[in-house]
């Protein structure tokens, strides 16, 4: 068993009905341009060519223009329309593949409502921006607190801060967040800017009480290595006064990036049993899928336990 636990498949054909004219065009010149079509036939023969035999489908990517700037109406019209699709993606697929749904934060009911279109339409959990500061957003909480009661686990997911404004959703107040965080000298995986949003995104989640809160609340972080963890806790338990290695174990898995220095390391101290294999397969090299085909030789190079190696392959998502 080998379960992919981070891949993207190029919908086009789910955005068809959108009302939104202008953002089908970008859309489909997206795609056209970085050469991502490819449908779910060809995505899934590939991966059982390395062995897969699940994968997880996660929203493709900010790039599209599917994001927190869209008008509101169009946005939820799209998050529809966008889980709809994944949804008849996965029971079409006599389970190889489940997905996460996209929401449109931009609307706090319409995406309180799709929560519950999201357990019905079976998906796995829902993909969110991971350079917004969200503990910081009040209210962003019912949505999180809805994931908790629902036990709708949640992708983090690598966003490009390139895609990034700070006023694109209502008002969120930075006060010493990017001081705080760009006090020390870690930096996550795929950092593009000049600061590093993901972690005063991941940041934030520590500063208000929902982790301590919303006990049943897992989020997944994807693409963001994990050789920062055990510095940037550190700071977070010294410059908040609390222990976050506790709350990272029980809230936080994280998937694989096996080629970084240090990697069995840096598991060792968050645990064997927060790490998921994946392949990011879907994106090609301009968007990190480069690695594609090569991780799972990395791991198996790495002179893993078994325990080891069926807990980042399957045992953790199944636990999930
Ligand atoms: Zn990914």
């Amino acid at each position: 068993m080998l379960i992919d636990c981070d891949a993207h498949i190029s919908t086009p054909d789910c955005f068809v009905q959108a009302k939104d004219v202008e953002f089908n065009k970008r859309y489909m010149e997206h795609y056209q341009r970085t050469g991502h079509l490819r449908t779910p036939d060809q995505q899934r023969a590939e991966a059982e060519s390395l062995g897969v035999t699940h994968q997880l489908i996660n929203f493709f990517g900010t790039g599209t223009g599917l994001n927190y700037h869209l008008q509101r109406d169009n946005a939820v019209n799209l998050m529809q329309i966008y889980n709809n699709s994944m949804s008849t993606l996965v029971k079409k697929s006599d389970g190889f593949f489940s997905a996460t749904g996209w929401l449109a934060m931009q609307d706090v009911d319409a995406s309180l409502q799709e929560l519950d279109r999201i357990k019905t339409l079976e998906l796995f959990g829902v993909f969110m921006d991971d350079t917004i500061p969200w503990g910081r957003a009040s209210w962003a909480r019912p949505i999180f607190k809805k994931c908790n009661d629902l036990k709708i686990p949640v992708y983090l997911h690598f966003t490009k801060w390139d895609h990034h404004i700070d006023n694109r959703l209502d008002f969120i107040d930075y006060n010493n967040l990017k001081e705080i965080v760009c006090s020390g000298r870690w930096s996550s995986q795929c950092k593009t800017g000049e600061i590093d949003p993901f972690l005063c995104m991941f940041y934030s989640l520590f500063e208000s009480n929902w982790l301590e809160e919303f006990k049943d609340l897992k989020i997944i972080i994807a693409e963001r290595g994990v050789d920062w963890v055990r510095p940037f806790s550190d700071h977070i338990s010294s410059t908040l006064n609390m222990n976050s290695l506790a709350l990272i174990k029980k809230h936080f898995w994280f998937t694989t990036e096996p080629e970084d220095d240090g990697f069995k390391d840096d598991v060792d101290y968050i645990g064997w049993d927060k790490v998921l294999f994946a392949s990011d397969h879907g994106h090609d090299a301009d968007c990190g899928g480069a690695n594609f085909g090569k991780d799972l030789e990395t791991i198996k190079n790495l002179n893993l336990s078994q325990e080891q190696y069926d807990c980042i392959t399957f045992k953790n998502f199944i636990n999930l």
